[in-house]
């Protein structure tokens, strides 16, 4: 098994971009940030077989944390194991998010706020003609909430274009 990346495993391997992944760099079909994490993760995979289950569409870079596009149906199981996005987070310095490409905005939705279940989400249509994503959350807020909701706000409009507004179904 071998780790997928947006890149060749070659020019992952080696840091070194060949001519077809070098055009894609310039046509903007591929990011210094897909670059850079493919060549980190694949330095990690060859001490770390586990890595190899990975299958990177795109890498993106929010702030500080990694949003990681992985191939349709692959992210599953990587759930199993939690100490698999630690260790990516280990090995890029930062938080890590894991979504999949081709997929709905309420799955995106749901995968970024893994663990949390989510209640229900709706589209609003506002005057202006921008749509906004209301996501209902179970429950109310608490101190163990486990993630940031602003910085998924954040991941969802810059990958994906949604404005996000977060509810809590008990205040
Ligand atoms: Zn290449």
């Amino acid at each position: 098994m071998i780790l997928k990346t947006p890149i060749c495993s070659f020019d992952a391997r080696t840091g070194i971009l060949c001519p077809k992944c070098d055009a894609k760099l310039r046509s903007g079909q591929l990011s210094e940030t897909d670059v850079q994490v493919s060549s980190k993760l694949t330095k990690a995979a060859e001490k770390n077989q586990e890595l190899a289950k990975l299958s990177l569409v795109k890498a993106e870079q929010v702030d500080q944390d990694y949003l990681l596009v992985l191939e349709p149906g692959s992210l599953a199981p990587l759930r199993h194991d939690p100490s698999f996005q630690k260790n990516l987070q280990m090995i890029l310095g930062g938080k890590v998010w894991l979504t999949e490409a081709d997929t709905t905005d309420k799955k995106a939705l749901e995968d970024l706020f893994f663990p949390v279940r989510i209640s229900n989400v709706n589209t609003a249509w506002l005057p202006d003609g921008s749509k906004l994503t209301k996501v209902v959350i179970p429950g109310r807020k608490t101190e163990r909430f486990p993630h940031d909701t602003s910085m998924i706000g954040k991941i969802l409009q810059e990958s994906r274009g949604i404005d996000l507004m977060v509810e809590f179904e008990r205040q």
